[in-house]
C-alpha cells in the first residue's frame, strides 16, 4: 500500500455531516482529528456536531418517514442490494480506510468489508419479508388481523471496533423495515460510515433517510436526540456501562432499545477435545481485530489435564505472530485502538501475575510510535484476577485450570457478562448439555468464530437486549399492529 494510495483515499472522504441528503459543516464551525492508533499521527479532520446539529438531524429523518415508510418493500431491498453491490466494488477502499483509522490488519479488514456487506445483501432480502397474519377469532365473531409496520425514526450509535460491519448491521434493517434513521459513528473510527454513507447516496437512497453525525461529544448530541418524542428507537453497540447510561435515558421516552453491550466469552477445552482445532479456534476466537472484539475469548478454561499441552501450543502459535502497521504484509496483530487501552492491558496483566499467574510470552507494550503491545500467553491466572472479571480487549490469552465439567460451566458462568461461550469437546451429549447450561446468547461449538449476518447475533445478562442479523434482525425495527374486524359473514 503506497503513501499516495493512502491520501488518494482520505481525500475521498466526506469530512462533513449528513443530514437531509446534503453534506454540511457541524454548525459551530467546529472540527476534530481522526487519528491513525500505529502512529499517532492525524488522518485528517472532519466535523464536530453539537447537540442542534443531531436535532437537525432527527428533523431530516422525520420529514422522510412517511415517504419511505410507504416505498415499496421492494425498492427499499433494491437499494440495499444496490449498496452491496457497489461495497463489493469499493472493497478495496473499504478495507484501507478501517485499516487506517482502526489499525486492525488489513486481511482482517477484508474479511469484515466481506461480513459487513452481507447485512446489506440479508436485509435486502429480508424487505420483501415481513408478513403478517390473518384468521377467525376464536368465537367466530371476528377476524384478527396482525401486522407489522415500521417502528419510525432510529438512532444507531457504534462502536469503534468493526467501524463497518457494526453500521451495516444496523442500518440494513432498519431501512430494510421502512425506518429511516441518524447514525451517530464512534469518534475514534468514523470515517468509515462517512464513506459508506457517500455510497448509499450514490445508490439513490433519498435525502433524509440516513443521516449521519460525527462529534467528539456523543453524550451532548445524543442526549437530546434520545429524550425527543419523535424518535421512536435506540439501538446502540458499545460498552455496558454506556449502555446502561442510554437505557436510562431511554426509559423517559419509553423507547424501543436494542443493546449490544461488553462480553466475557469463555473458551472451554474439555479432556475430549481435538486439540489441533481447539488450538486453531483459540486463535481466532483470541487475536482476531488485536484481541479488541465483543467476542474475544477472555478466560480460557482449560481441563486439568491439558492445559500445559494446550498452552505451550498456543504459546508457540503466539510467538510467531507479526506485529505492526495493519498496511504492511503479514502483520496479525496491529496497535491497540489508543493509549487508555494500552494502559488496560498493562493493568490486568500485572494484576494476574502479582496473584501468581506466569506469562509465557509477551506481557509488555511495545516502545515506539503507535499504541502497541505484544501478543501474550498468561497461565496459572488465580480466581479473583481482573483479567477473569473485565473485557481485556487486547491480545491477551489467559488460562485457568477446571477438573471436571460441573466445575467448568460453573466457571464460564461465573461472570455479569453473557454474550457468547466457546466449547471444544468431541462428546456429543456433553455439547448438547452445553448449548442450556452455558449462559450465553451464542455458542460456538467446536468453531472459534459466530459472527455471520444470517444468524441472531446478541447475549443476555449484561451482555445486552435484542438480536442484530437473521431473520430476528429486522424484528427489532418492526411494531406489530392488531386490527379487529367483523365476521364479514354477520
Ligand atoms: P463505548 O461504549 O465507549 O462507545 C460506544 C459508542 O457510544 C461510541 O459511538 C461512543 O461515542 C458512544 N458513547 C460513549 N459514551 C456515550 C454517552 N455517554 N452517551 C452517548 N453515547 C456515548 O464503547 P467502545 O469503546 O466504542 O466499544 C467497545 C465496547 O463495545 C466493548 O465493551 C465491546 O464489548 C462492545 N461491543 C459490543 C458488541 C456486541 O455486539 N455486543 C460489538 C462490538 C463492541
Amino acid at each position: 500500500m503506497t503513501v499516495e494510495q493512502e491520501t488518494r483515499l482520505l481525500r475521498s472522504v466526506p469530512n462533513r455531516l449528513f443530514i437531509g441528503g446534503e453534506w454540511v459543516h457541524a454548525s459551530s464551525g467546529r472540527t476534530f482529528d481522526v487519528v491513525d492508533p500505529s502512529t499517532g499521527a492525524s488522518l485528517t479532520t472532519i466535523a464536530d456536531a453539537s447537540a442542534s446539529d443531531g436535532l437537525l438531524a432527527l428533523d431530516a429523518a422525520v420529514a422522510a418517514r412517511d415517504a419511505w415508510a410507504a416505498t415499496a418493500p421492494r425498492a427499499r431491498g433494491e437499494i440495499l442490494r444496490g449498496a452491496f453491490d457497489l461495497l463489493q466494488e469499493r472493497a478495496e477502499d473499504f478495507a484501507l480506510l478501517m485499516t487506517l483509522e482502526m489499525g486492525k490488519p488489513l486481511a482482517e479488514a477484508r474479511g469484515e468489508v466481506a461480513y459487513g456487506g452481507e447485512f446489506l445483501r440479508w436485509f435486502g432480502e429480508e424487505a420483501v419479508r415481513i408478513g403478517g397474519h390473518y384468521g377467525p377469532s376464536p368465537e367466530g365473531t371476528g377476524r384478527m388481523i396482525v401486522t407489522r409496520l415500521p417502528v419510525g425514526p432510529s438512532l444507531l450509535i457504534t462502536p469503534w471496533n468493526f467501524p463497518l460491519a457494526m453500521a451495516t448491521r444496523k442500518i440494513a434493517p432498519a431501512l430494510a423495515a421502512g425506518c429511516t434513521v441518524v447514525v451517530k459513528p464512534a469518534e475514534l473510527t468514523p470515517l468509515t460510515t462517512l464513506y459508506l454513507a457517500r455510497l448509499f447516496e450514490e445508490v439513490g437512497l433519498p435525502a433524509g433517510v440516513l443521516n449521519v453525525v460525527t462529534t467528539s461529544s456523543a453524550a451532548e448530541v445524543s442526549a437530546p436526540i434520545i429524550a425527543d418524542r419523535r424518535l421512536r428507537k435506540l439501538s446502540f453497540t458499545g460498552s455496558t456501562a454506556v449502555g446502561i447510561r442510554l437505557l436510562e435515558q431511554a426509559s423517559a421516552n419509553v423507547l424501543r432499545t436494542s443493546m449490544e453491550l461488553g462480553g466475557n466469552a469463555p473458551f472451554l477445552v474439555f479432556e475430549d477435545a481435538d486439540l489441533d482445532l481447539a488450538v486453531e479456534g483459540a486463535m481466532v476466537a483470541k487475536f482476531r481485530n488485536i484481541g479488541q472484539a465483543c467476542t474475544a475469548a477472555n478466560r480460557f478454561i482449560v481441563h486439568e489435564s491439558l492445559a500445559e499441552e494446550f498452552a505451550a501450543r498456543v504459546t508457540a502459535r503466539v510467538q510467531e505472530l507479526r506485529v505492526g502497521r495493519g498496511t504492511e504484509d503479514g502483520v496479525g496483530i496491529g496497535p491497540l485502538i489508543n493509549e487508555a487501552a494500552v494502559a488496560k492491558a498493562v493493568r490486568l496483566v500485572d494484576d494476574a501475575v502479582s496473584r501468581g499467574a506466569t506469562v509465557l510470552t509477551g506481557g509488555s507494550p511495545i516502545a515506539g510510535s503507535g499504541t502497541f503491545f505484544e501478543p501474550t500467553v498468561v497461565i496459572g491466572v488465580r480466581p479473583g484476577s481482573d483479567i477473569l472479571r473485565e473485557e481485556i480487549f487486547g491480545p491477551v490469552l489467559s488460562i485457568v485450570t477446571f477438573t471436571d465439567e460441573a466445575d467448568a460451566v460453573a466457571k464460564a458462568n461465573d461472570t455479569e457478562y453473557g454474550l457468547v461461550s466457546y466449547a471444544y469437546t468431541r462428546d456429543l451429549a456433553r455439547g448438547q448439555r452445553l448449548i442450556e447450561s452455558l449462559q450465553t446468547g451464542m455458542l460456538g461449538l467446536n468453531v472459534g468464530v459466530v459472527s455471520n449476518a444470517a444468524a441472531p447475533f446478541g447475549g443476555v445478562k449484561q451482555s445486552g437486549i435484542g438480536r442484530e442479523g437473521g431473520a430476528e434482525g429486522i424484528e427489532e425495527y418492526l411494531e406489530t399492529k392488531y386490527v379487529l374486524t367483523p365476521n364479514p359473514f354477520g
